[in-house]
């Protein structure tokens, strides 16, 4: 049976790759090849440059209320499809169905915010800032944008960044990931079902070539950026040299702290959540539990029993719990860290390796795996392993628990548990961590506010969606008017003029 071949997306048509350069998309669950990507050279990135810098003048003379109405239709088109791209996301990525259709669904949270682009952009404006001068200040979109994305959530980062983009008044070249490219190109297909004009949105899967093309080339404006944090550095310095703006986020390693009077039925459900969930491959994921004084030794018995009821298998099922890894080699992978942690001296609690799912031998299975009396020194604690591995260390009071965690080079996420409003008003004070939950264990942020980490987390200044994306994928100029009487004089004045 011939494997099927992906096409770009550009200039409002699929455009079939030939850059004779392919990637092999997996169903991780099976462990079967689904489809074929094509690799974007610089040539298919230039083509898609180009339709977005022609689709410009048009698109930003757009108003901005036809550009929230466009927007609108396309917010009605991804619920009517959310099942569907759900099931696109889950078969190339993993993940749950009901996992899968939560994030369609966060993603479709960012463009019912840019469905209110007209209020979004309304600048300041001051009557009399001199004797008959008005100032005002307005936003203006900055051109072609593109934007790299990540494997962990095909749907929900391509969302956070091109709704807002587009609904400024810019045009947008998105990279999806080659590992899960497909749903991408599904969204590219509904936006133009929903009028957008051709051009205005472009999707070329590819790998670095791809994403060297996009950050040299001098049309693009603006590159958003989701990935590990190697990458993110080599994004936010490449970008910048190129004279571009640029939000690179980067990897995590995010910390729960549980204090000891905190509800801890209640805690180890939202860390099994948390810790399993999308088997582990969220940048959100709590990958670390920091038990203070003796909350470990109660806590432990509760993750553990529950960790070792979840149901492993193929997404689809909807018994299933918790799907695959991404690749057998990402599976190799965290099988390593896991063999590190044991050889290192930490106590493997449970150990998920060489788990086998029946009628799915070829899929990337590791089954939830749980470690204690881990130490900051140890690999697993030091490096993202982005994997069903739950890690325990231990501290033995408040304090010691907040150095470790502003100790550590990361700052995506983190939660406190405790019932003690003192301990948490002070967690929320002087963490040093972008996205904070106070018995929240995922505390990402609705669309409306913005979403971005601290430190190795995220390399730029602005975070993503919310007003802070707005301020990303605009210009703000600011006029000053004056309009003198018809025979109004004023004496020339080399001095610098001052106002009031
Ligand atoms: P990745 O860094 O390998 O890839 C991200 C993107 O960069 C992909 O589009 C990929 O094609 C491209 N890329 C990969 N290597 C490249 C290179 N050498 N040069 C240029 N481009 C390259 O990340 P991934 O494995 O797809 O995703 C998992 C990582 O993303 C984890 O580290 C996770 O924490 C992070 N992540 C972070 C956030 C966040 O909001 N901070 C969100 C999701 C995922």
């Amino acid at each position: 049976m011939s494997i099927p071949v992906i096409d770009f997306w550009i200039n409002g048509k699929p455009v079939a790759g030939n850059s004779g350069r392919q990637a092999a998309v997996f169903n991780p669950a099976s462990g079967a090849v689904v489809r074929m990507a094509p690799l974007a050279d610089a040539g298919e990135v230039g083509r898609a440059v180009a339709a977005a810098q022609a689709a410009l003048p048009a698109w930003r003379a757009t108003t901005p209320l036809r550009r929230g109405r466009i927007m609108t239709r396309f917010r009605e088109l991804m619920e009517a499809h959310r099942d569907e791209l759900a099931r696109l996301a889950s078969e190339e990525h993993g993940k749950t169905l009901a996992d899968a259709a939560g994030s369609v669904q966060r993603g479709i949270e960012v463009i019912e915010f840019a469905c209110g682009v007209p209020h979004l952009l309304k600048g300041e404006h001051a009557e009399d800032v001199g004797r008959g001068v008005d100032c005002q200040s307005m936003l203006q979109p900055v051109g072609v944008c593109a934007g790299i994305t990540p494997f962990n959530f095909p749907a929900m980062v391509p969302l956070w960044m091109f709704p807002v983009a587009i609904a400024c008044g810019n045009t947008f070249v998105l990279k999806p990931s080659e590992k899960v490219p497909s749903t991408s190109l599904r969204m590219a297909r509904l936006f133009s079902e929903a009028g957008l004009p051709d051009g205005v949105l472009n999707v070329v899967p590819g790998d670095r070539e791809a994403v060297d093309a996009l950050l040299s080339h001098p049309d693009v404006r603006a590159i958003s950026f989701v990935g590990s944090t190697a990458v993110a550095q080599y994004i936010y310095r490449t970008a910048a040299h190129h004279g571009k703006r640029v939000q690179a986020l980067g990897g995590a390693k995010n910390h729960a702290v549980v204090m000891p009077d905190a509800d801890l039925e209640f805690t180890a459900d939202a860390i099994i959540g948390a810790a399993y969930g999308s088997a582990g491959e969220r940048c959100m994921a709590i990958s670390t539990v920091v038990a203070v004084g003796e909350a470990g030794d109660r806590l432990l018995p509760l993750l553990k029993e529950r960790a070792s009821r979840l149901v492993v298998g193929p997404g689809d099922r909807p018994e299933v719990d918790m799907g695959p890894v991404i690749s057998a080699a990402h599976r190799d992978k965290i099988v390593g860290y896991i063999d590190s942690g044991a050889a290192q001296g930490a106590s493997l609690v449970l150990d998920g390796r060489g788990i086998e799912v029946p009628g799915h031998e070829n899929g990337f299975y590791v089954g939830p795996t749980l470690f204690d009396h881990v130490t900051p020194d140890m690999t697993i604690y030091r490096e993202e392993i982005f994997g069903p591995v739950l890690i325990v260390l231990r501290a033995a009071d408040f304090d010691q628990a907040l150095e470790l965690v502003n100790a550590n080079p990361y700052g995506n996420g983190t939660a406190v548990f405790t019932r003690s409003g003192h301990f948490a008003r002070r967690f929320q004070h002087e963490i040093e961590v972008g996205m904070v939950g106070i018995n929240v264990p995922i505390p990402v942020p609705m669309a409306f506010f913005s979403f971005g980490g601290w430190k190795a987390s995220l390399f730029g200044d602005l975070h993503m969606h919310g007003m802070e994306g707005v301020s990303f994928y605009t210009r703000s100029k600011v006029v000053t008017s004056r309009w003198p009487a018809p025979a109004e004089r004023s004496a020339a004045g080399l001095a610098m003029p001052t106002l009031g």
